[in-house]
């Protein structure tokens, strides 16, 4: 390290045969008084290495007490109150707890009252937050005007005419509910396999009513930090009601809205708070105005029924895979683009796709496009289709998944 100190000369003693005895004591002495000054800087060097060493053991300290905070897993989001002398006084979100916490003099300086800070089970302080807008805008997708059409999502008619009536209407023709004297549906459930077209049905329907579309993934309500997935929701409703007309979309609903489980863990009760923050939006959302709320499940079975209750998610539409109309159409949307020759029967192609969503028919039409490319044709034949078939099964049967990409 930089810091050695280089070491005073040592002193030397000349005494020359000649000199007189009382030379020899002058010279004595004046060595005498060059050794001890000589200790004495010595003596300051060693103070110094010690102060210096305890310095560095304290960094250690406080370097290995930050690695022990970090590498606890669970996290907590609290507020910075107030900075005392050496200690953060913080406010956890979500239960308003506050507690006095210890930092390491490193983090002390960075930290300001009003910072948002990670903390874990014991209060540590991990890391200082960026600004909450950013926490918005990780977790939902906004988009002012989705480019999904009706005439994009194939087999699916019932299901539209369904959303439509149930989304579309109570945004473009609010006096119809009126004249009835019927309350348009609260919420609509859209629930069904993977990759069958719901996130599509929402888009479309935010594309039809000019509304903005805002879409937030349910795992992503849960698995940031805890104390934050109740906030995004609030946070989700205030940007809607800001944006309207707007229709949010919750994908992967389950993940907030499951069945209560028996445990208890800090997990279990972050999805509670999560739910039941949604479950109050939902509510209080008599005079909602122009703003719509789609959720989608692939997992309807493990929804709390909670939330399914009147005022609340209370129409269920069902979006199944595809039946064999319904995946032709699908393969003509995704084909409608690519160069087919004209030998290629669709209608046989669905016919062999039994079980294929439209997501994975879509990838099999790319599939089947790469065949092409690789051939070095700019046109794709049926032999394309039925290779990338073959692909799909084999991959399929070696557990990989479907898409491609
Ligand atoms: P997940 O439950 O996994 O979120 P999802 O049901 O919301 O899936 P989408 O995101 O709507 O599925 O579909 C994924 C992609 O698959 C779409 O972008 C589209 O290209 C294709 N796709 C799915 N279903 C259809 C359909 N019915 N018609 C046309 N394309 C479809």
């Amino acid at each position: 390290m930089s810091h050695s100190p280089s070491l005073p000369d040592r002193p030397t003693l000349d005494l020359d045969p000649d000199m007189s005895e009382e030379e020899r004591l002058a010279a004595l002495r004046e060595h005498y008084i060059d050794v001890s000054r000589v200790h004495e800087e010595l003596a300051d060097q060693l103070e110094d290495a010690r102060s210096r060493q305890s310095e560095l053991r304290e960094e250690v300290s406080d370097l290995q007490e930050e690695n022990e905070a970090l590498k606890t897993s669970s996290l907590y989001i609290a507020t910075v109150e107030e900075l005392t002398d050496d200690q953060v006084l913080l406010k956890q979100h979500g239960n308003n707890q506050e507690v006095l916490t210890d930092v390491s003099p490193r983090l002390y300086q960075k930290l300001q009252a009003g910072d948002r800070v990670a903390i874990n089970d014991s209060f540590a302080i991990q890391t200082v937050l960026d600004q909450e807008t950013d926490a918005r805008a990780q977790a939902m997708e906004i988009s002012e005007k989705p480019t999904v059409h009706y005439e994009d999502i194939g087999g699916l008619e019932e299901q539209i005419q369904e959303v439509r009536e149930a989304v579309e209407d109570p945004l473009t023709n609010p006096e119809k509910f009126q004249q009835v004297g019927i309350e348009p549906p609260s919420g609509v459930l859209l629930h069904g396999p993977p990759g069958t077209g719901k996130t599509m049905m929402a888009k479309a329907v935010a594309n039809q009513t000019d509304a903005t579309f805002i879409k937030m993934a349910g795992s992503e309500l849960v698995q940031k930090f805890i104390g934050e997935g109740a906030r995004l929701v609030r946070d989700l409703f205030e940007l809607a009601a800001e944006r309207e007309p707007a229709i949010i979309f919750i994908d992967e609903i389950d993940a907030i809205a499951s069945k209560r489980t028996e445990s208890k863990t800090s997990g279990d009760a972050e999805v509670q708070r999560t739910m039941m923050q949604l479950l109050s939006e939902m509510d209080g959302f008599d005079q909602r105005g122009d703003i719509s709320i789609i959720a989608a499940t692939n997992r309807f079975d493990m929804l709390d029924r909670a939330i399914l209750r009147p005022g609340r998610f209370d129409r269920l539409i069902e979006v199944p895979e595809p039946d064999i109309e319904g995946r032709e159409q699908i393969l003509h949307i995704h084909t409608k683009k690519m160069n087919l020759s004209p030998d290629i029967d669709l209608e046989a192609v669905a016919e062999q796709t039994e079980g294929f969503s439209g997501a994975e028919l879509e990838s099999l039409a790319t599939e089947a496009g790469m065949f092409a490319i690789r051939d070095g044709r700019t046109e794709v034949t049926e032999e394309d289709f039925e290779d990338a078939l073959e692909k799909v099964s084999r991959e399929e049967s070696a557990g990989k998944p479907i898409a491609f990409y």
